[in-house]
Formats: structure tokens, sequence, C-alpha cells
């Protein structure tokens, strides 16, 4: 669990910097706080991945990058 952050062409903030989504968030364009926005899917599956064991935090991270990469 990170400080929350999103970027202005996002509809969601990030709270987890393994997401996918999160990660394509530029630096010059990355803003701290939630923006008033809805917590992102994946960061709120990959945190509670993380705090359970790092076995299915593994599984989703994979699915997560193949949903990404379909989108390219
Ligand atoms: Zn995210």
């Amino acid at each position: 669990m990170t400080t929350p952050f999103h970027c202005l062409s996002q509809l969601v903030y990030h709270t987890n910097e393994d997401c996918p989504q999160g990660k394509t968030i530029e630096a010059g364009d990355r803003q701290q706080g939630k923006g008033g926005k809805a917590g992102c899917l994946c960061c709120y599956h990959l945190n509670k991945a993380q705090q359970k064991n790092g076995g299915r935090y593994g599984i989703i991270k994979r699915l997560l990058t193949e949903k990404q990469q379909q989108t390219y």
C-alpha cells in the first residue's frame, strides 16, 4: 500500500506501485492524492493479495500484465 497517486488523464487513483495502469503514468503527470477519483481495482486486488500471500500476487500480476498488453 502506497500513498494514493493519480494523473489527470485517468479516471481512478492508484495505491500500489506495481499496478500496470499506475506504471503508465509518467513522472511529470503523476499527482499526489486521490484527486476526487474512484479507487483503482487493480490496486485494490494487488494490495489485498500482497497482504495475504505472495503466491496469489504472482498470478494476479500476470493476469493484469496480459490484460494490459491487449490494449496496446
Ligand atoms: Zn492501479
